[in-house]
């Protein structure tokens, strides 16, 4: 049975988002969900701690193509929701061996993308540990690659367990997230966490060890490109690029040009919401991070050019 439901306040050295944010402790029955579409060549499966998101009301929360899905909204406003899989560790001990036999039979390499349709490590990662719990697990029973893609500073409390993981053999990418080098667009929320935290994070992250990306996902307008990527090339080991035409899962951003994303693109950079932008910004890239570039899914996939 559901237990009722607890409220739980972001803390303050995150996003403050206007709308409360409820906290729900939820069971999954499969937590490994077979790869299609966008991401099939990226990884054999995805991994999702948590349903919903409690990053939803901040910047990223204004664009991410999850509030579209009907089906995990089921009827509630994006970013007033994460659902907590307090049994995510279990079902994944349950499930992933057969889940390795599926991918070997399909010729591909049991890989998990974490997450994909949430964040790994949202505020309440500190309270539920369900993601540091599931880390625990893939140590019991290792994939053979392992990605992990979040907004948040708070990864590199996960370093330990990363660690471990990377020299028990897993191929291992950590991406973090760092669209632009501003702080804010007009007329949008704020960030999960500042430009200046994310860097941080990618330079404790590569500090330890292990092969961290930065995330350029979606490109917004960039201030300083050269100082950005030259900032990106000291603090990752690789950078994707993806823009939202092409990258948002429709054909040329229908979705984002659903949202208010395109309006505070155009009114920093008109020509940031072109691929022309994207163009350019991968050769300032380039000049920074030679042979370290991804754009697109090819770079979410881990191949640069
Ligand atoms: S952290 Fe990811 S899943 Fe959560 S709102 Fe931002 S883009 Fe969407």
């Amino acid at each position: 049975m559901r237990p009722a439901p607890a409220r739980t306040p972001l803390p303050p050295a995150l996003a403050a988002p206007p709308m409360r944010l409820t906290v729900h402790n939820t069971t999954v029955e499969k937590i490994l969900t077979r790869t299609s579409g966008y991401l099939r060549t990226v990884a054999s499966h995805s991994l999702q701690p948590y349903r919903g998101c409690s990053f939803g009301q901040t910047l990223c929360g204004a664009f991410c193509y999850v509030q579209h899905s009907r089906h995990l909204l089921s009827g509630r406003p994006w970013g007033t929701f994460l659902d907590v899989r307090t049994n995510a560790a279990a079902s994944y001990l349950r499930s992933a061996r057969a889940e390795a036999e599926w991918a070997r039979r399909t010729g591909m390499p049991f890989g998990i993308f974490l997450s994909s349709v949430t964040d790994p490590f949202p505020p309440q990662e500190k309270q539920f540990g369900v993601t540091a719990a599931l880390l625990e697990a893939m140590r019991e029973r290792p994939p053979q690659q392992l990605i992990v893609q979040t907004h948040s500073p708070l990864v590199t409390e996960a370093i330990p367990r990363l660690r471990a993981l990377q020299a028990a053999g897993v191929e291992l990418r950590v991406q973090v997230t760092i669209e632009t080098d501003r702080e804010r667009l007009p007329g949008l929320p704020a960030p999960p966490a500042s430009v200046r935290r994310r860097f941080e994070a990618c330079r404790a992250l590569k500090a330890a060890g292990l092969r961290t990306v930065v995330a350029v996902a979606p490109l917004l307008p960039i201030q300083d490109s050269r100082a950005f990527f030259r900032a990106v090339a000291e603090a990752a080991d690789a950078v994707v690029i993806d823009h939202f035409v092409g990258g948002d899962g429709s054909a040329r951003g229908t979705r984002t040009l659903r949202t208010a994303l395109p309006d505070a693109m155009k009114t920093v950079e008109p020509r940031s919401v072109t691929l022309e932008y994207r163009d350019e910004m991968v050769l300032r890239a380039r000049e920074f991070l030679p042979g370290r570039v991804g754009v697109g899914i090819d770079g979410f996939a881990g191949r640069y050019a």
